[in-house]
C-alpha cells in the first residue's frame, strides 16, 4: 500500500477587500507551485467582480490542485464596503460569514470527494472569528496580516499605550511623541497612529477590533506577513517576543515573479483587480518621456473630498508635471462636482493628464515615464513602489496607512509624507521636492531596498527560506 503522506489542502480566507485578495492569490500561488493544494474562498460579491475583470480562471487554471469556492458576506450588492460605511463589513462578516464558514469547513472534512480534508486554514487577521471556527472543527489556522507590520504592531501595542497614559491621546497636539511602541520610540508622534487611535472612546469598534486581533493571532499556530527581514527588523524582533511563529516572506509579489521568471503579458498578467483596467494609460505613458510623470492613487478604499481633490488637482497643474490619475468610481461622494471645476483645470489636463477609473498599478509603477508616485500609503502600493525605486508623496488616509508614510519618510527614507495637509501650495511643492529638487536622494535608498527585496525572495533570501519554513510546517500538519 502507499504510504505516502497526501499533500496538505490549505483553505485560504482573504479579508473581502481588494488589498488582501490580491496579496492572498499570490501565496496561493506560490502554495500550487510548491504542491500544495489550494482552496481559495471568496466572498461572491467580489468573485463576480474578479471574473468579470480579469482572467483569474484561466491563469489558476495552469494548477489543477487550487479551486475557488465563495460564501455570502450578508450585504447587498449595491453596498460601497468602504468610506464610512467599511465597519459593516465585519459586522456582516461575523453575522453571516462566520457559520457559514464553519458548516463548510465541517462539510469539507466529511465530504468523500476527490480532494483531501482541509489540512490547515490561511486567514487574514482581521477575521478574528475564524480561529474559533477553526478550532471548532479541529483544524489548525495561520493568520496572515496583509497590512504593514509596523503598522500591526502598532495596533497590538495599544494596550501598552493605555496602559502608559499616552491612550486616549491628551490635549490637541498630534505632534506630541508616542515612547511606548517598541523599536519605534523616537520618531513615532501621535498623528502617525492609525487615525482610530485619534478617537477618546476606547471601546470604539475598530479598537476593540484590534485588540480582539493581537489576543487571536498569539493563540494562532503563526502569522505570515507580507514583508522581508531585513527592511522591518526592529519591528520584527520585538514582534518575535510575543508571536514567535513570524513567517514574513513578502514581498509576495516579487516573490512570485521570482519563482515564475518572466511575468506574462496581459491578460494573464496576475492582476487579480475588482475593477476593470483601463489599459489605455499604458499608451499614454508610452507617449510620455522618462521619469516624467508623477501617478497619483489612494487605492480601492479611501475617499477624498470635493475639495481635496480641488487642492490636488490644482497643486498637481501648477507643479508643471505630468499626471496619470487614477480616480476610482465612487472615490469623491456627491456626484455633482464634475460640472464645477475651474476651466484652467481641465485645459492643463487635456494637455499633460491622464485619467482613468482604475489602472493596472504594478505595471504602471514600472514604466519607465513613471518617476513619483502620490499614494495613500496602503501596504501593497508602498511594496510594489519601493520594488520599482519611484519615490513617494504620501496622503494616509487610515489603518495602518498613518504608519506606513512616517516610515516611508522617517526609517526607508523613500519619499515625503504630507498626512493631515492638503492645500494647493503645499502640494505643488512637495510635487516639485518629489520629482525633481530630492528625487537622486529618494531613488538611491529605494534602489537600495529594492536590491535587498529580491535577495530576500532569490534562492537562500530570508524570505525564500521563511516561505520554505511555512511549507514544512504545513506538511507536518498532515
Ligand atoms: N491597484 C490597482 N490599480 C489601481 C489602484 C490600485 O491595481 O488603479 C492595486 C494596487 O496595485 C494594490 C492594491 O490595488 O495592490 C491596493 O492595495 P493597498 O494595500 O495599496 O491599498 P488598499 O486599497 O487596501 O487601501
Amino acid at each position: 500500500m502507499d504510504q505516502t503522506p497526501p499533500p496538505p489542502h490549505v483553505f485560504i480566507f482573504p479579508l473581502p477587500l481588494q488589498g488582501p485578495i490580491k496579496c492572498m492569490l499570490k501565496l496561493a500561488e506560490l502554495l500550487c507551485l510548491a504542491g500544495v493544494h489550494v482552496t481559495f474562498l471568496n466572498t461572491d460579491h467580489n468573485h463576480r467582480r474578479l471574473l468579470r475583470h480579469t482572467a483569474v480562471q484561466t491563469r489558476f487554471s495552469a494548477y489543477p490542485q487550487f479551486r475557488f469556492d465563495t460564501i455570502s458576506d450578508g450585504l447587498p450588492d449595491d453596498h460601497p464596503r468602504s468610506g464610512d460605511r467599511f465597519m459593516d463589513l465585519f459586522d456582516s462578516l461575523e453575522a453571516v460569514s462566520k457559520p457559514l464558514m464553519r458548516e463548510m469547513l465541517f462539510s469539507y472534512c466529511r465530504s468523500g470527494d476527490a480532494r483531501w480534508p482541509v489540512t490547515c486554514v490561511i486567514a487574514d487577521g482581521a477575521l478574528t472569528f475564524a480561529l474559533e471556527v477553526a478550532e471548532d472543527v479541529g483544524i489548525p489556522l495561520i493568520y496572515f496580516d496583509t497590512i504593514s507590520p509596523c503598522g500591526l504592531w502598532s495596533y497590538f501595542c495599544i494596550p501598552k499605550m493605555i496602559d502608559a497614559g499616552e491612550m486616549p491621546f491628551k490635549g490637541n497636539d498630534l505632534d506630541a511623541p508616542i515612547q511606548s511602541v517598541p523599536g519605534m520610540e523616537g520618531f513615532l508622534r501621535q498623528r502617525d497612529l492609525p487615525t482610530f487611535c485619534r478617537v477618546r472612546d476606547m471601546n470604539d469598534r475598530l479598537i476593540q477590533l484590534v485588540m480582539k486581533e493581537a489576543q487571536e493571532v498569539k493563540r494562532s499556530r503563526g502569522l505570515i506577513l507580507n514583508t522581508f527581514e531585513e527592511l522591518e527588523e526592529p519591528v520584527l524582533s520585538h514582534m518575535r517576543f510575543l508571536y514567535p511563529n513570524l513567517y514574513p516572506i513578502g514581498p509576495l509579489h516579487t516573490h512570485l515573479k521570482t519563482r515564475l521568471g518572466a511575468e506574462p503579458t496581459p491578460p494573464l498578467a496576475s492582476s487579480n483587480s475588482l475593477w476593470h483596467e483601463d489599459l489605455s494609460c499604458i499608451a499614454w505613458l508610452d507617449t510620455q518621456p522618462l521619469k516624467s510623470v508623477i501617478y497619483v492613487s489612494i487605492g480601492s478604499l479611501a475617499m477624498m473630498t470635493r475639495d481635496q481633490l480641488v487642492e490636488f488637482w490644482h497643486g498637481l497643474v501648477n507643479s508643471g508635471h505630468r499626471f496619470l490619475w487614477v480616480r476610482r468610481p465612487n472615490s469623491i461622494p456627491g456626484g455633482d462636482w464634475e460640472g464645477q471645476i475651474p476651466e484652467e483645470l481641465l485645459v492643463a489636463t487635456k494637455e499633460r493628464g491622464c485619467i482613468v477609473s482604475w489602472a493596472p498599478q504594478e505595471e504602471v509603477l514600472a514604466h519607465p515615464a513613471v518617476g513619483g508616485f502620490l499614494t495613500h500609503s496602503g501596504w501593497n502600493s508602498t511594496l510594489e513602489s519601493m520594488i520599482e525605486a519611484v519615490p513617494m508623496l504620501c496622503w494616509p488616509y487610515f489603518v495602518d496607512q498613518q504608519v506606513n508614510s512616517r516610515f516611508v519618510n522617517e526609517v526607508w527614507k523613500l519619499g515625503i509624507d504630507m498626512k493631515d495637509t492638503c492645500d494647493r501650495v503645499r502640494i505643488e511643492k512637495m510635487v516639485k521636492d518629489l520629482m525633481d529638487v530630492r528625487r537622486d536622494e529618494f531613488v538611491q535608498s529605494a534602489e537600495r531596498w529594492a536590491k535587498l527585496a529580491k535577495q530576500s525572495v532569490s534562492e537562500g533570501g530570508s524570505s525564500f527560506c521563511n516561505l520554505k519554513c511555512l511549507i514544512e510546517d504545513i506538511k507536518l500538519m498532515v
